[in-house]
């Protein structure tokens, strides 16, 4: 903290959670510095923001965008130093002069800068929920060993955290917590015939009704293999078995998520569905800075509705609370089957209603056994790859 302003990391700069959290530090110039930005795909978009931002390094994946943006940076006169591939991006997150990592690179990619972050004992933000999925019990043993503060960014874990009192990783129910009241909007087609589920495109797929997002998160979203996903994250997060997660409709998407304790409260967190609110709130926490968010107009908002999730609808939420029971490698081959399937309809190769079949069908192919260290977790991951590309190598013939 040379100059006396935090130090920021942002990877995943370029998406939509990484120019949210870019949005709010904007708001906080006298907190907040850029320390480094980082990018995939969208090169020019990170040149554009180097020279907004100003940051002491960029990362981006190969060598030949580098030399260029690197050029294009030196003749705009802008000192950014440009760095490459995993190497750059876990040393942007673990050096020695940043405070805050923003990991929000999507899926497994972002499993290892995230963990240097940790194992560098800095505030870590988490929105890349694909890596805990994938390593919960390793990744949740190196913030044991280090000094690293993780803030969880989903809106619903951040709802959840900002519900429960101190003192509850030393187990929920010390804290009198019954059960976690997951939140889900149902995406956008909670209420489309069934038999129009198999034609729908990955652009009525991306088109959620409450929430702006990456393709990935919202093709999940509308699976609902994303709160699949987030029943493992939280219970990892907050110490809770799988049957104390209750995953319950509202469509509206203003409470973010609840605590239900044994005295009958429930605790609930309230807000426009805008990811720079939890984002705010981990930046400055415990203190409170304005995210931008306009206020909450419960007037305007009318009704809050509920209801259970149909699982004949949504059977990736049934694979993954049983990948979250078996537990082991079974949530890494589930996250890496779910991106396998996921970018294949993206690209037009399967429909919609395939993707469940496809992560069922390699989840018992593979028997899932527990992950002793990284390499169990990278192998899981790969394997489960494997078998996905091969059933879509099948079907495409
Ligand atoms: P996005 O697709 O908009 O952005 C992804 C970012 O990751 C981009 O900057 C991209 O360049 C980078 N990236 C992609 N592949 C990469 C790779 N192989 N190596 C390095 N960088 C890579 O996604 P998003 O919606 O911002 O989501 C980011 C993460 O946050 C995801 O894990 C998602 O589940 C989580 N999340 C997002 C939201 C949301 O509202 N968008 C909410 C909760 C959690
Ligand atoms: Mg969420």
């Amino acid at each position: 903290m040379v100059s006396g302003l935090l130090q920021a990391t942002v990877l995943g700069a370029t998406g939509s959670i990484g120019l949210s959290t870019l949005d709010v530090i904007a708001r906080h110039p006298e907190r907040y510095e850029v320390f480094a930005l980082t990018a995939f795909s969208r090169i020019a978009e990170l040149r554009i923001l180097c020279r907004k931002h100003r940051p002491r390094y960029a990362v981006v994946p190969d060598g030949g965008n580098a030399r260029e943006l690197q050029s294009q940076l030196d003749s705009d006169g802008i000192r950014t130093r440009v760095l490459v591939g995993e190497g750059g991006l876990s040393e942007v997150a673990a050096h020695p002069e940043v405070d805050v990592v923003m990991a929000a690179i999507v899926g497994a990619a972002g499993l290892s800068p995230t963990l240097a972050a940790v194992q560098a004992s800095k505030r870590v933000l988490l929105a890349n929920k694909e890596a805990l999925v994938m390593s919960g019990a390793l990744f949740m043993q190196a913030l044991r060993d280090s000094d690293a503060v993780l803030l969880p960014i989903d809106s619903e874990h951040n709802a959840i955290f900002q519900c429960l009192p101190g003192g509850y990783s030393k187990g929920l129910s010390r804290v009198g917590v019954r059960r976690i009241l997951l939140t889900a909007s149902g995406g956008p087609f909670r209420q489309m015939p069934l038999e129009q589920l198999a034609a729908v495109s990955p652009d009525q797929a991306c088109a959620h009704p409450n929430w702006s997002m990456g393709r990935k998160i919202s093709v999940d979203s509308a699976s609902m293999m994303n709160k699949g996903l987030e029943l493992i994250e939280a219970c990892w997060l907050f110490d809770a078995q799988p049957d104390q997660v209750e995953v319950v409709i509202h469509p509206q998407s203003v409470i973010h998520s609840m605590v239900d304790y044994i005295d009958g409260s429930v605790l609930a967190q309230l807000g426009n569905p805008d990811m720079r609110t939890p984002i705010a709130h981990a930046l400055a926490w415990p203190e409170r800075i304005d995210s931008g968010v306009s206020a909450l107009d419960l007037l305007q908002t009318g009704r809050l509705d509920f209801e259970a999730p149909d699982h004949l609808r949504f059977p990736c939420l049934r694979i993954a609370r049983q990948a979250a029971q078996d537990g082991g490698t079974a949530p890494a081959m589930l996250n890496a089957a779910n991106e396998v399937a996921v970018d294949a309809f993206l690209k037009g190769r399967i429909r919609f209603t395939e993707i469940a079949g496809i992560i069922e069908g390699v989840l018992n192919k593979e028997a899932s056994v527990p992950t002793r260290c990284l390499a169990d977790v990278l192998a899981a991951d790969a394997q489960a790859r494997r078998l996905a590309s091969r059933w879509l190598h099948d079907h495409d013939r």
